[in-house]
């Protein structure tokens, strides 16, 4: 998907356009608490286009001063965007700020399109003619607030939507991305893995977007660790900050089949893991947690076990991802993670038997009455699979509300006992018949 971003200094209304926008859209960071009242990256339609949009502005980079903050967010935009939409206020002018970020945009050799905001109504158009000024062609009015002009001002950056295949790698090469925060060894398990022979694969041809994959070949195989540029990336302040990374995070996620969520062993489970971890989940992709930096814990025979135990209890949700201990200093057991990703791909995309899932549930019930509720039974007609990647059931009964959580996930465990379905998320919808 092409990417959009907004940038602009404060207060010209930055997040009210991005939601605009993004509507009421639910997007994959939605459900996660703290990300919802500051959401600075979603997906979002218009006419045709699907496309991913950021708010720059969201991204708060400590306390540097405020100039600087205004052209690290300016920075991030040329680095992640396809085209950047620079947001002014036309009740305001041009200041010196549009000015400094205007500078910026020029050396980015991406396609900017100029946006001046809060322009209401018809009168004020005459003052956007001041903002040609800041050389980036014809502005554009709008008014976040009303919501007007803002159709135009999309099409305008669809025109400069990169033409590129659809897909980026064939369906049969499987995608896997790293995510954690920073310092818990990203970089160094994709070296260890790599080796000596890092193919770089730069996937999306004819852009300057630096996203940078690379290859890895194992066993005749081909595989494809996505952004490891990302990883790889130190030293500009703004990566350091948590918004930055769970950007690059949630891009990186929505490229992959398969997500290694990485730990730092010595260290152990803080609250931004279960966040970042909670992403992975969220996005309905394979999962498998590594813990890292295995060879500098202490361990008796029962190290693992605890450490096993305190990420089942910190990770509830992601119950279904296997956990593998190594070291990318020592490379004990990276030869493991290679074949855990294709079973938990193979996982992802597999289709079961209908005769055979209705077996599995009806022996569930049997075992298990369905619950009642106000009188009434939980009646299941019939279930089946109506998609992989992850798999997803449809359960055909008289009353959906009947189907409640906890049944759902005993129904979700027959399941799983049933397949195996190691390493994926599933999903379990309920559809009156
Ligand atoms: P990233 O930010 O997640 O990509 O982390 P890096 O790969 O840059 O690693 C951060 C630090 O941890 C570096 O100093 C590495 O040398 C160190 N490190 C990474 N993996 C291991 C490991 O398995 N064992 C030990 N002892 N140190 C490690």
């Amino acid at each position: 998907k092409p990417v959009i971003a907004i940038v602009g200094r404060p207060n010209v209304g930055k997040s009210t356009i991005f939601n605009r926008i993004v509507g009421e859209r639910i997007s994959i960071v939605e459900d996660i608490p703290g990300v919802t009242r500051d959401r600075i990256y979603s997906s979002a339609e218009w006419l045709n286009h699907d496309f991913n949009l950021i708010d720059t502005g969201g991204i708060d980079i400590g306390d540097e001063p405020f100039l600087d903050q205004i052209r690290m967010q300016a920075e991030i935009a040329i680095e992640e965007a396809d085209v950047i939409i620079f947001i002014t206020n036309g009740r305001e002018g041009v200041t010196s700020a549009d000015e400094e970020v205007a500078k910026i945009l020029y050396k980015a050799k991406k396609p900017v399109v100029l946006a001046v905001n809060k322009v209401d109504n018809p009168d004020m158009r005459e003052q956007i003619y001041d903002f040609y000024a800041l050389g980036f062609g014809e502005p554009f009015p709008i008014s976040g607030s009303h919501g007007l002009g803002l159709g135009d001002l999309l099409d305008e950056a669809a025109k400069h939507f990169p033409k590129r295949d659809t897909k980026e790698y064939g369906d049969d090469i499987i995608k896997f991305s790293l995510i954690g925060r920073p310092n818990v060894g990203k970089s160094s398990l994709v070296n260890a893995m790599l080796g000596e022979d890092r193919v770089i694969v730069s996937n999306v041809a004819g852009t300057t977007r630096d996203a940078i994959d690379s290859e890895v070949t194992v066993n005749g195989e081909k595989f494809v660790i996505i952004d490891t540029a990302g990883m790889r990336k130190k030293g500009k302040v703004y990566e350091s900050t948590e918004k930055y990374s769970v950007l690059r995070a949630l891009r990186a996620i929505e490229r992959s089949d398969v997500v290694l969520v990485v730990i730092d062993g010595e260290e152990g489970i803080i609250e931004q893991d279960k966040k970042i971890a909670g992403y992975a989940h969220e996005a309905g992709r394979a999962v498998i947690i590594v813990v890292n930096k295995w060879d500098v814990v202490e361990k008796d025979e029962k190290t693992m076990k605890t450490f096993e135990q305190n990420i089942r209890e910190h990770f509830l949700f992601l119950d279904y991802a296997p956990i593998v201990f190594l070291s990318a200093k020592t490379k004990k057991r990276i030869h493991t993670l290679i074949p855990m990703i294709k079973v938990a791909s193979e996982n992802h995309t597999r289709r079961v038997e209908t005769s055979v899932l209705n077996d599995v549930i009806m022996d569930a019930v049997a075992m298990n009455p369905t619950p009642t509720d106000k009188g009434k039974r939980l009646k299941i007609y019939y279930t089946t699979q109506v998609a992989v990647g992850p798999p997803t059931f449809v359960v055909f009964v008289n009353d959906p509300e009947l189907l409640h959580f906890s049944y759902e996930r005993f129904l979700e465990n027959r399941i799983r006992d049933a397949f195996g379905f190691e390493g994926t998320p599933i999903k379990i919808f309920a559809r009156e018949r």
